[in-house]
């Protein structure tokens, strides 16, 4: 066989070993050592497994090749590698003073043979390495990209699993004022001013939720304006625990005659109903930027209607 389809054959070889790394969750490379007699050591990258600096594929490999020659000299032995070697690898390849280094695909973040540094040629060292690249090269780095794709789309679908408490809030503006209410924590005891809102009730649709709300933790009756609907994700801390929230805001209008605010009976963090000031709005509601994000955004919409409707 003539070199580069030995290449190709080692190479093979160490792309299957490798594809079996990725299966078990770590990055996938994979290496084997080839001397005269033929395969001497092949291993897989295990850093997460084992969770050492020191599980690099070449690494271990150059290890076992040790052990089994009973030597750390491995000159006229071939190193085979998927993807092109690090600082660390590169420099374990120098003490070994392997004769030959073959990869797969090139690593321009952290590539310690040609894309960062040039460890094996670099002629202040006593030892050079031949070296040849692109051995398999797509094969390599489409397996590379394929484990790092499918590990971002795994933590997309986390989140979009996350459990999500679906809820309804409103911002209701009268004579520059904001309707809400005063609340503490029962675990951290942090004194919050929250908008009138709460859990989506089956049956229900945001709107009718954000409204019966509204009734119940201020006593004031509001019509929403469902075309201001907007949903927000955010964690929220509370009674000890983060909660993912899915919260659709709206804007409402009184839909009553304005009165002073009312006692009313509601859960027992409930602290009492008032108006604020808008101009107050970025302070109070500053203890959430997702909520404060909300409040400003839907101000803007309440004063935009307020002024349409004069
Ligand atoms: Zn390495």
């Amino acid at each position: 066989m003539t070199t580069p389809a030995l290449d190709e054959k080692w190479m093979k070889k160490a792309l299957q070993l490798a594809r079996k790394a990725a299966v078990r969750d770590e990055v996938p490379v994979a290496a084997i050592v080839v001397g005269p007699e033929g395969l001497i050591s092949y291993a897989i990258n295990t850093r997460e497994r084992q969770q050492t600096p020191l599980g690099h594929a070449e690494m271990l490999a150059l290890h076992k090749a040790s052990q089994k020659r009973g030597s750390w000299r491995l000159s006229d032995c071939t190193l085979y590698v998927t993807l092109e070697p690090c600082i660390m690898c590169a420099g374990a390849i120098q003490q070994s003073r392997i004769a030959r280094v073959v990869y797969g695909a090139t690593d321009p973040k952290a590539g310690g043979v040609s894309s960062l540094y040039q460890i094996l040629h670099d002629s202040r060292l006593n030892h050079q390495v031949e070296v040849t690249d692109g051995i398999l090269e797509n094969e390599c780095s489409s397996l590379l990209q394929g484990f790092f794709k499918d590990r971002r789309d795994e933590k997309k679908i986390d989140k979009a699993r996350k459990n999500y408490r679906e809820r309804a809030s409103v911002v209701v503006l009268h004579n520059s004022q904001v309707l809400g209410f005063h609340a503490v924590d029962p675990t951290s005891e942090v004194p919050y001013f929250f908008l009138p809102g709460g859990a989506i009730e089956a049956g229900e649709t945001p709107a009718q939720s954000a409204a019966r709300e509204c009734l119940e933790e201020t006593g004031y009756r509001v019509r929403i304006l469902e075309e201001t609907a907007f949903e927000r994700k955010y964690d929220f801390p509370w009674d000890g625990k983060i909660h993912a929230c899915k919260t659709t805001f709206f804007v409402g209008i009184l839909d009553q005659n304005w009165v002073a605010p009312k006692q009313v009976e509601d859960a027992s963090y409930h602290r009492g109903v008032e108006w604020i000031d808008e101009k107050t709005a970025s302070d109070v509601f500053s203890y959430s930027k997702d909520i404060l994000w909300a409040v400003q955004k839907l101000l803007k919409t309440a004063k935009k209607k307020n002024q349409s409707r004069r």
